[in-house]
């Protein structure tokens, strides 16, 4: 078969030069299989975590700027795509102009704070700034209503604290990071030109710290009834006075809107609280949220601002990325299937689909005869999980229907700012006329041009963007056990996300709907706690030393894998790496496939599955993506997820050491 898009080289299965021979496949499967790839790719300064993964997506970014840079080849007429994506793409290049320019993009929308009068003017605000800069307080959203799931609902959802997690406001141990926060907002409202930065920090720090006591928690989160709360808009009103909501909901484009569903009421009351408060604090609230959106749109100095905060203190980045890749982002996103329209045309071969489709129903077949053999399920809820996998909805490579964007207009007259909010104003208009209509089951939630795949319960749908369809996941030239063990791995996850302890909540319907016995669902939950325990045991970072921002080092304690909040995560990639290995074995039909390199199939299938997990990152990322991040750490999705499976242990003669865990101590779910 025919390598992708016509990138001649051979990309081989499996490279031995990424090993760390040095280190025993029974003390750490994941140094062993990876160390070489460590040493030979030191992080760069613009990457807090760099792994085989990010080869891809920085691959992937220089085909899409190809594409970018052959469009300016032509002439493009006014309104086509081509002027939308060359002139919004060039804006952000456009470093003289933004320098020039410096906050005055912004001076409009940061005086529409101080004017807006009233209930109604506050109403009117906070729907446009929602629309088309920040999420103050909360998010709205359309998204399928999780118990009818056939029909469109509007979800207003807890947002509005810039650190992304409320561990930031409520920890103990995250001072310094909120130290540095406060000079960072201090920084910006100075840059900005207000009077008195120290009066904004404080208002900004005592809102969003009374938001993030109200919010959920990540794992909370994970319980999808914790964020159902579909009521009237009559009751939204009498609930949240202090904001005229006809007024919000007529800027969205949802005058009429009858039925809404407010995911967290705690949030929505300090909210309200707010409004109706002190009108000072308020105003300086929603300034930084405009600020700190629009920083990476605007002049170098607040950008490096935003920067030295959110990429080195708490990323560890060393340095920004390059400005032609921040750049390339912003049509990329919003003008998402445009760009992918093009990216296919270019790079996705259709034989990719034909095998994907048939790799694919080779896993369908799998978990289903793993559900079949599961010894901790009933007959009755074996056949409701057949029936939710039958009728899985796959999509593979591209959307059949393009999105038009014939309506969105990108003007390079005016500013680079001006025009991001247009694109965001009209993907937000795009996804509220959606509401309160049937979903349409044929839309893609990722773009094709993604290093990514997706399960969506509310739809139950399975989806893998064409650029995942690559090295190292999807291999062309290499042997069918190295495919099995990295895109029939990332199949067989994605799958298994239908059956974690989120997606099993949802029918084959995609709906809310418990439709397990009681005793399956404490088999489930039994086994599942088992697996919690084995990644709350696990220690990402060691008790350390930190340096604080005035110089001075304060002991940490070790930082643990959460694993409640990664639970489906690492359901899904044991679940993944099982199912796939069975369908590896099911398409060999009974044949041993000789040894390459000296590794059988089974080895070659793990060896595989490490590889995709290659990185090198930075210890700042480590606490931050613990916090924020379902997935775990490279490390952890290869050494923790193996060690539970019978088949790893076999296939690599492994009887003792610090990889192996006693048969008692496994635990299979899938
Ligand atoms: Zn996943």
């Amino acid at each position: 078969m025919a390598g992708c898009g016509g990138d001649s080289k051979k990309v081989p299965g499996i490279d031995l030069a990424n090993f760390d021979t040095a280190v025993a496949p029974s003390e750490d499967f994941y140094e062993y299989v990876t160390g070489g790839w460590q040493k030979a790719n030191p992080l760069k300064p613009e990457f807090s975590r760099y792994g085989s993964f990010d080869v891809l997506r920085e691959n992937n970014e220089v085909r899409i700027r190809d594409l970018f840079a052959e469009m300016e080849k032509t002439q493009a007429s006014v309104g086509s795509i081509e002027q939308k994506i060359g002139d919004l793409y060039r804006l952000g290049l456009d470093s003289v102009r933004l320098n020039n320019e410096k906050l005055t993009p912004v001076a409009g929308d940061l005086a529409a704070i101080s004017a807006a009068e009233g209930r109604t003017g506050i109403g009117t605000l906070l729907a446009t700034i929602h629309r088309t800069m920040a999420n103050p307080f909360f998010a709205p959203f359309v998204d399928a209503d999780m118990m009818a799931s056939d029909m469109n609902m509007v979800y207003l959802y807890q947002a509005g604290i810039s650190m992304g997690n409320r561990d930031y406001y409520l920890d103990a141990e995250n001072e310094a990071i909120r130290e540095a926060y406060r000079a960072y907002i201090a920084k910006i409202f100075g840059m900005a030109g207000y009077g008195d930065p120290a009066a904004a920090v404080a208002a900004v720090m005592e809102i969003e710290t009374k938001i993030a006591e109200a919010s959920l928690s990540t794992v909370e989160l994970r319980d999808p009834y914790k964020s159902y709360n579909k009521t009237t808009v009559e009751a939204l009103k009498a609930d949240y006075p202090a904001v005229d909501w006809d007024a919000y909901l007529g800027v969205l484009g949802l005058a009429g809107l009858t039925e809404i569903n407010v995911s967290h009421p705690a949030v929505m009351k300090v909210m309200n609280d707010i409004v109706a408060g002190d009108r000072a604090k308020l105003d300086y609230y929603l300034a930084f949220n405009i600020l700190d959106s629009a920083a990476s749109a605007l002049d170098d100095d607040i950008f490096m601002a935003s920067f030295e905060f959110y990429g080195k203190t708490m990323s560890g980045q060393q340095e920004p990325r390059p400005r032609w890749k921040r750049a390339l982002g912003i049509p990329n996103r919003s003008l998402g299937e445009a760009v992918g329209e093009m990216y296919v045309a270019k790079y996705f071969p259709p034989e990719s689909k034909e095998r994907m489709l048939k790799l694919v129903g080779d896993l369908q077949t799998a978990l289903g005869q793993h559900i079949d053999a599961l010894e901790w399920m009933s007959e009755e809820t074996k056949a409701k999980a057949h029936e939710k996998l039958d009728v899985f909805i796959v999509k593979i490579g591209y959307p059949d229907k393009w999105k038009d964007y014939s309506t969105l207009a990108i003007d390079p007259a005016i500013s680079y700012w001006e025009n991001i909010k247009r694109a965001s104003g009209w993907l937000s208009d795009d996804q509220m006329a959606k509401a309160g209509k049937p979903v349409d089951k044929t839309e893609w939630g990722m773009s094709p041009q993604t290093v990514n795949a997706y399960f969506n319960p509310t739809t139950n749908e399975i989806c893998f963007p064409a650029a995942i369809l690559q090295p190292p996941f999807f291999n062309p030239d290499a042997d069918d056990a190295v495919n099995y063990g990295a895109i029939g791995v990332v199949i067989g996850h994605e799958m298994t996300h239908g059956f974690d302890d989120q997606g099993r909540q949802f029918d084959k319907d995609g709906n809310l709907n418990d439709w397990w016995t009681e005793a399956d669902a404490e088999a489930f939950n039994k086994r599942a706690d088992v697996l919690v325990a084995q990644y709350d045991a696990i220690e990402v970072l060691p008790e350390m030393d930190v340096t604080q921002p005035d110089g001075t080092t304060v002991r940490q304690p070790a930082l643990h894998a959460n694993g409640r909040f990664s639970l489906g995560e690492n359901i899904a990639d044991q679940g993944g790496l099982r199912v796939a290995y069975t369908a590896m074995k099911m398409a060999a039909g009974g044949v041993e496939p000789a040894p390459i390199d000296g590794f059988t199939a089974d080895q070659r299938f793990y060896l595989a599955y490490a590889a995709l997990w290659a990185q090198n990152i930075r210890n700042e990322e480590i606490a931050r993506l613990t916090k924020i991040d379902e997935h775990s750490l490279g490390k952890w999705r290869v050494d923790g997820a193996v060690r539970n499976l019978d088949t790893f242990f076999k296939a690599f003669d492994i009887t003792s050491g610090a990889m192996y865990l006693p048969p008692e101590q496994r635990v299979v779910i899938w």
